[in-house]
């Protein structure tokens, strides 16, 4: 085969078929999770004004090396940007519009970073995302860590692990920061460049550097535990205390502050055993206290997380779980004599909620059975000129587990026949309203 000429950008992925619909799979099942929860979908865009972004934080690499900014063609132009995740964006809208709280909702979607590909690490990756907005209720944060958990013990997930933190509120954050900037400083001949760089601008961040020589500092450096205010310390074992009575392990890491400037409190993140070091980061989350502040609202606290589609499929690939379902389709209709047949027969299957596919183009019995066996259906209903003019099927079944594997059933009892026979089909018929 030639060369393409072209090919999808670096950093990104076509998802093709069987992978697409498990995919989709994942996602209805995260809504059918949150939805018996109490949330509801939005939609945001996939574009935003620049400045919503800039709250994620002026020292993350999300905004200073990730950001896909452009401005559009309007006069004076509009600095716009792809949304590299999802909690700034929503708490824009938020703002917007003002919707009574606690304000429960989630969303998906792909998210953009120019980061540097490899397994696991995308510049388009998909998210799942859920925020409750107007309340510090630390029920709150026990709630949305244990909708995550169940949402991935539902995909057969095992190996992974949650470690939570505090990050303090206002008022202990500022004790903790002179502390934390005084050891920095102690330190500050030993530390990488990129580090002293990023204490200039946020000295919370240099916990967060994998890089070798900065080990050390970062391990003996104070940590926010030790400073947490009555409030803050209050909240954090309220955290604690809910997630053990609902039977969930966590443990506590001091040094967990994630990649976005704007936690307040409680931050959390699920990682991954089956996954390879520096991608096992299946999702994470946080308090975000003041974000809808900065970005133009009343003061309003709120917490949720975003889980990345494409890991949480990956962990499901190495501990073998949450397969691609074959059984989209129930039954293929073969059809050797003018296909008028199979466009009917087809279309009062689906009717009625049964699965049906069938081929285009006339072909032979022989190709046309071969797309039956492909399409993973269990029956094929089988229309040749003997069927034709007696007004009848052949229903064969294809996976051998019918005890008589082929019979001929007048062509008027398909559908009632289908339905005996397969397990639970809802119907795709809607009521009329009128
Ligand atoms: P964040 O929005 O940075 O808190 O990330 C939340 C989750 O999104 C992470 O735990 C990952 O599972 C996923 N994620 C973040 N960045 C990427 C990326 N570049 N490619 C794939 N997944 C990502």
């Amino acid at each position: 085969m030639a060369e393409p000429r072209f090919r999808a950008p670096r950093g990104t992925r076509d998802i093709l078929p069987p992978e697409s619909d498990r995919r989709r799979d994942l996602v209805t099942r995260f809504a059918e999770i949150v939805g018996r929860a109490g949330y509801s979908e939005i939609s945001t865009p996939i574009f935003e004004d620049l400045g919503v972004f800039l709250r994620i934080g002026e020292s993350t690499d999300v905004v200073t090396k990730e950001m896909y900014d452009f401005r559009d063609k309007s006069d004076p132009p509009q600095h716009l940007a792809l949304r590299p995740e999802l909690t700034a964006a929503i708490c824009r809208a938020f703002v917007e519009h003002r919707p009574t709280v606690p304000w429960k909702v989630w969303c998906e979607g792909p998210q953009f970073r120019y980061e540097k590909p490899q397994a696991g690490r995308y510049r388009q990756f998909a998210q799942v995302d859920l925020e409750v907005i107007g309340t510090d209720d630390p029920h709150a944060d026990v709630e949305v860590i244990a909708v995550a958990q169940q949402f991935y013990q539902s995909l057969g997930l095992v190996d992974f692990r949650l470690a939570i933190n505090s990050l303090g509120d206002h008022e202990s954050r500022p004790g903790y920061m002179a502390a934390l900037l005084n050891h920095l400083e102690a330190h500050r001949g030993d530390l990488s460049e990129q580090s002293l760089a990023t204490m200039a601008k946020n000295p919370l961040r240099v916990l967060d550097s994998k890089r070798p020589e900065d080990q050390k500092i970062v391990a003996s450096a104070p940590v926010m535990a030790d400073h947490l205010g009555g409030a803050a310390a209050a909240h954090f074992t309220a955290l604690c205390d809910g997630l053990s009575a609902l039977g969930i392990e966590y443990e506590v890491s001091p040094r967990l502050v994630r990649g976005l400037d704007y936690y307040t409190r409680t931050t959390f993140e699920f990682a991954s055993d089956a996954l390879e070091g520096s991608q096992n980061a299946i999702g994470g989350g946080g308090r975000y206290d003041r974000l809808v502040e900065d970005l133009g609202g009343p003061p309003t606290p709120g917490i949720g997380f975003a889980l990345g589609v494409d890991r949480i499929l990956l962990a499901c690939d190495a501990e073998a779980v949450f397969p691609a379902d074959p059984d989209r389709i129930d039954v293929f209709v073969v059809d050797v004599t003018d296909q008028t047949a199979a466009l009917a027969v087809c279309a009062e299957l689906r009717r009625a909620g049964i699965g049906a596919d069938r081929s285009f183009g006339g072909r032979s019995m022989k190709a046309q059975m071969k797309l039956a066996d492909r399409s993973g259906a269990r029956f094929a209903a089988i229309i040749g000129p003997d069927e034709a003019a007696a007004g009848t099927v052949t229903l064969r079944d294809l996976r051998g587990g019918d005890q008589d594997r082929q019979r001929e059933i007048p062509r008027d009892d398909i559908v009632a026949e289908m339905t005996r026979i397969l397990p639970t089909t809802p119907t795709t018929d809607q009521p009329r309203l009128s």
